[in-house]
């Protein structure tokens, strides 16, 4: 199933000037629940979960989280049972969003819990105690972002990327994404990450996953921090899905979008330099916000 898959996705060129090349590579197209770089995230994680003869995959995540939903997919199409743990207690009261109603749809049992535990959710007693009630559970951390998750991103790169671009460009929640970008590249190529999150943190937790130094991150177009909006990024975004026919969704590839386009006008680029922006997907998530 993971190879048929991946036959989905398409480049679609955006830009095409002598100065400047920008195409997108459609991830988004791989699948509609288990789309965008979700699916590289949780290929090999599922098979090892397999091979190790566990029957539930448990995870974590916040009520608009499109790896909670790709999860909930990819777990049931496998066979396991799921478990999504789930930041904020009061949700348990409410009716539940889009992305929850589709994971609870493929089974996934929802946990919800204070903002407060969720803190401790990568702390090895919090873990512990975890496996303890689940024996046979197969724990994937929050966004996915795991040394298998990075693995199956640097698939994300084929040959003809390594040859045809210069710049590589994709959106960044945990950087599982960017690191597995990075290693597949080519060192005369720059990978560049757009943060869907303000701060630094993000380049410290990134340089520990790489040895190489082609890359560097950006939270300049994050707008305000992680899915935060502005009426101009809506605007953007409508605007770009008239003109290209390409949904966008305005946590991570609207941000990244508007970046690359910001940056392209204000020649940051150098001439005659062939960028390729890779579609994450998420588009799960859209109907929550857009
Ligand atoms: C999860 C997600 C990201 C971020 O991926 P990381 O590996 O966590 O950095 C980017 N884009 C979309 C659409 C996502 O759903």
């Amino acid at each position: 199933m993971f190879n048929a898959i991946e036959q989905a996705v398409k480049y679609q060129t955006l830009i095409d000037q002598p100065e400047i090349h920008l195409a997108l590579k459609r991830l988004d197209l791989i699948h509609p629940q288990i789309s965008g770089n979700k699916f590289y995230k949780l290929k090999y994680n599922l098979q090892y979960a397999k091979q190790l003869g566990l029957d539930t995959i448990i995870t974590f995540g916040g009520a608009f989280s499109n790896h909670i939903a790709a999860t909930a997919y990819a777990a049931d199409y496998f066979g396991f049972k799921s478990i999504g743990i789930i930041r904020g207690e009061e949700l348990a009261q409410q009716r539940l969003n889009h992305t929850l109603t589709t994971a609870s749809q493929f089974g996934m049992q929802l946990e919800f819990i204070s903002r407060q535990d969720y803190r401790n959710k990568n702390q090895a007693d919090f873990l512990v105690e975890l496996q303890r009630r689940f024996p046979k559970a197969y724990i994937i951390p929050e966004g996915g972002t795991n040394t298998l998750a990075i693995q199956g991103c640097t698939e994300i790169l084929t040959d003809a990327d390594r040859q045809n671009y210069d710049v590589i460009c994709c959106a960044v929640g945990t950087g599982g994404t960017l690191t597995g970008l990075i290693e597949a590249s080519n060192s005369h190529q720059t990978v560049m990450g757009f943060s869907a999150l303000k701060g630094d943190f993000l380049k410290q937790d990134i340089a520990n996953l790489t040895e190489k130094s082609n890359w560097n991150i950006r939270d300049d177009y994050c707008f305000g921090g992680y899915a935060k909006t502005s009426p101009l990024l809506i605007e953007f975004i409508h605007g770009f899905e008239e003109q290209y026919q390409i949904p966008l969704e305005p946590i991570y590839t609207g941000k990244m979008l508007f970046g690359i386009l910001d940056l392209i006008k204000h020649h940051y680029f150098a001439p005659n330099t062939r960028i390729l922006a890779i579609h994450s997907g998420g588009l799960q998530g859209r109907q929550n916000l857009l």
